[in-house]
């Protein structure tokens, strides 16, 4: 795969035609929503003039089209933003473009990041870079399948539940979902604020760390941010590394366990100790996740009624406009959230579902901090299957929800976690392993990762 020393030598028009080029060469993976032609030859010329200089001077990126960007549409693969032209733009890519890197587009995803496959986009799914048959994962499958495909050495993408670690896995590529308030959601579509993190994906470790190094840090407009402890570090002494019983499982496809194992094995020959170790509130994760996260979703889209953004529908009446837009603009699977979260939101069931799950959810966050007196890394796979077949999740979202289990436990405790190529199954698909650290050991983690990967 590409990486981002192989754009530092070319011209940043050289860069960017290529990596246009490409895209337009795997149209069939339907990776990209749209191309950002014209803004992105336009830097490149101020690249290539001295104009814009830094670190990552006329490196082209892609961004999940849930970042708002200038110079194309940001649609979050919803039918309400489909022309949605944004007004500023998210404070990750300002970062980025203040060290010379170049977006040429946008991925695709699940519409609003609901989903772990991107079959839910508006605008039709992505397909795994390693078999067409097969999901991209979700919901930033285009942003990782546009790095496995090598169209941009790193891409853009959002956590909330697992969408930067999942698909990163189903296609191959290092995914890092950052301690939550690293990056600045700024200018980021909002699926769920308190779990909501910004992240990369890369072909390998070295270039997310220095992705990680430039996105990260404190940002006046989004409340939340911590001020930068991200600093990148080697390893240097034999670390405790635990192995998660609940994710080791017979339930667990074979191949993935297998890799998963081997890959563990390998760390315990660099030195580091491994033990197993439990994390019984896991099995509560899944149900703290689908009522925690449809609450604040039903929140967060209450924005969307036809008359401040995006589309509006034909409509003889102010209800009408409301209900009828909404209808239109959002997703089968956008509307079931947006249901569960006020029934779980309403007075009645407030104290039933959302209290009792927020308080199940301190249990969970107690649980990990107890682990991490004892261990300083935890790791297991990132799901419990490799990449499945398109079509095969859908019927059922209950079934697409269980796909979720590994990821979301750390999304829920603000944790940082990483996934990392872990080999392939006996088909050839691409299987992740995790690691998962406490608060802000995000430097630690790409530490073991880029260990890993010699
Ligand atoms: N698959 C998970 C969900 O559907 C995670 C989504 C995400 O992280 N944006 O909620």
């Amino acid at each position: 795969m590409v990486k981002i020393s192989d754009f530092l030598n070319l011209s940043a028009r050289e860069n960017v035609e290529r990596a246009l080029a490409k895209a337009r060469e795997h149209e069939a993976f339907h990776a990209l929503l749209s191309l950002s032609e014209d803004r992105a030859l336009e830097r490149a010329a101020k690249v290539d003039a001295g104009e814009i200089t830094g670190r990552l001077a006329g490196v082209p990126f892609i961004a999940k089209d849930n970042f708002l960007t200038l110079g194309d549409t940001t649609t979050a693969a919803s039918k309400f933003l489909e022309n949605f032209k944004a007004p500023l733009q998210a404070t990750a890519i300002e970062k980025l473009e203040a060290e010379g890197a170049i977006c040429i587009g946008k991925a695709n995803l699940d519409a609003y990041a609901h989903g772990g496959s991107t079959e839910n986009s508006a605008f039709g799914p992505t397909k795994n870079a390693h078999d067409q048959a097969r999901v991209a994962g979700g919901s930033s499958g285009g942003s990782a399948v546009v790095v496995a495909l090598d169209i941009v050495p790193f891409a853009l993408g959002s956590d909330t539940g697992g969408s930067i670690r999942q698909p990163a896995s189903f296609n191959g590529v290092v995914g890092v979902k950052p301690t939550y308030g690293t990056v600045s959601r700024y200018g980021v579509v909002a699926m769920a604020s308190s779990t909501d993190t910004i992240g990369v994906l890369s072909a390998d470790v070295e270039d997310a760390e220095l992705v990680m190094d430039i996105l990260s840090g404190q940002d006046r407009k989004d409340m939340t941010t911590l001020p930068d402890f991200f600093v990148p570090t080697l390893i240097e002494s034999p670390k405790r590394i635990g192995v998660i019983k609940e994710f080791m499982t017979e339930d667990v496809d074979a191949d993935v366990r297998a890799r998963v194992t081997e890959y563990i094995e390998a760390m315990k020959t660099k030195g580091h100790t491994v033990e197993e170790v439990s994390l019984p509130m896991v099995k509560y994760a899944l149900g703290i996740y689908y009522i925690v996260v449809p609450a604040e979703i039903s929140s967060n889209l209450g924005r969307y009624d036809g008359i401040r953004y995006g589309a509006r529908a034909e409509a003889s009446s102010l209800g009408e406009v409301y209900g009828l837009s909404r209808d239109q603009g959002f997703m089968p699977e956008n509307k079931r959230r947006i249901m569960i979260g006020s029934y779980v939101l309403s007075s009645g069931f407030f104290d039933a579902y959302y209290l009792q799950a927020q308080k199940a959810r301190t249990l969970l966050i107690n649980e990990f901090n107890k682990i991490f007196e004892s261990f300083d890394v935890i790791v297991g796979p990132v799901a419990p299957t490799p990449a499945f077949k398109l079509g095969e999740n859908t019927e059922d979202p209950v079934k697409m929800y269980l796909a979720d289990i590994m990821t979301v436990p750390a999304s829920l405790a603000g944790l940082p976690a990483v996934s990392v190529p872990a080999g392939v199954t006996n088909e050839g698909l691409p299987v992740g392993v995790q690691l998962i650290g406490p608060r802000k050991s995000d430097a630690l983690l790409l530490a073991l990762a880029k260990e890993g990967e010699k």
